[in-house]
């Protein structure tokens, strides 16, 4: 599905996208543009995908065929300096997709918001709605829909045919989501953006911005949310760059 145009680079197997912002923002303009019924998936890998990608073949073909698969966090920046192919910039979706809503407010698209509780995506609306006052929210549902009520959430959105559909089920669910329905959504282009809801809507605070900096916002995730999040810290972070290095010592078993 990735036109073939766009240069990638391989992270343990996974298809990670060299673009800067600016060129990220184009493809994502032409994927709308050129838009044919079928929802193109947007995907953004990190450390945590990769590691579920090794585990689950589905989820690493899903990444490497989406539309676009963009480099997600401080893990891809150090592997991609070890590895002598720094990654062109990290446009890790909490930053990258309100760049995306602004480009959507300019471009008069619609947007649909799926995902996280009740009360968060209620937020999020609002906070959106607020920040960017002539973006056209098409409309919104909490992401606690799989099983029966599936077919009228899918209903809902296609009755608003949206330019873009926001995601945020976590990972793997929404990445796996996105990619089964994507020939039944009439929507443009389908971002996987994890627990951007609960940023934006102030749920969870963000990372002060010293920490972003330092490129340690995973360690503020991790003292916000230990339980869901230790394994990410205890056990990904650590073997990642090791597991990077083999990789790159054993060439054309592992790219
Ligand atoms: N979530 C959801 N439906 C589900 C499971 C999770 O809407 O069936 C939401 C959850 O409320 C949260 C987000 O998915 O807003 C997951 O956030 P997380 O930061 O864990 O995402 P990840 O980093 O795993 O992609």
């Amino acid at each position: 599905m990735n036109s073939n145009k766009i240069e990638s680079s391989y992270f343990l197997g996974v298809r990670v996208d060299r673009l800067d912002t600016e060129t990220a923002k184009d493809e994502v303009r032409k994927l709308v543009r050129k838009r044919d019924g079928i929802m193109k998936p947007v995907y953004f890998a990190n450390v945590h995908s990769i590691f579920l990608a090794l585990q689950d073949h589905q989820l690493m073909e899903q990444l490497n065929y989406a539309a676009l698969t963009l480099p997600d966090g401080s893990g891809l920046n150090w592997a991609g300096k070890i590895l002598g192919n720094p990654i062109v910039e990290n446009l890790n979706g909490t930053d990258f997709t309100p760049k995306i809503l602004e480009m959507a407010e300019h471009e008069n698209w619609s947007v649909y918001l799926l995902g996280a509780e009740e009360h968060v995506i209620n937020k999020t609306a609002q906070v959106v709605q607020l920040q960017f006052p002539k973006l056209n929210i098409a409309g919104y549902h909490h992401g606690y829909f799989l099983g029966q009520k599936e077919q009228k959430v899918i209903d809902d959105i296609n009755s608003k045919s949206p330019d873009l559909l926001l995601v945020g089920l976590g990972s793997p669910i929404q990445e796996r989501w996105i990619w089964e329905n994507r020939d039944k959504l009439n929507v443009g282009a389908g971002f996987a953006i994890g627990g951007l809801f609960d940023f934006m809507s102030g749920e969870f605070p963000r990372a002060p911005l010293w920490m972003r900096k330092l490129g340690i916002e995973w360690m503020y995730r991790f003292l916000n949310d230990p339980g869901n999040k230790w394994k990410r810290i205890f056990i990904e972070i650590p073997l990642f760059i090791p597991l990077i290095i083999m990789a790159q010592l054993i060439p054309n078993k592992v790219k």
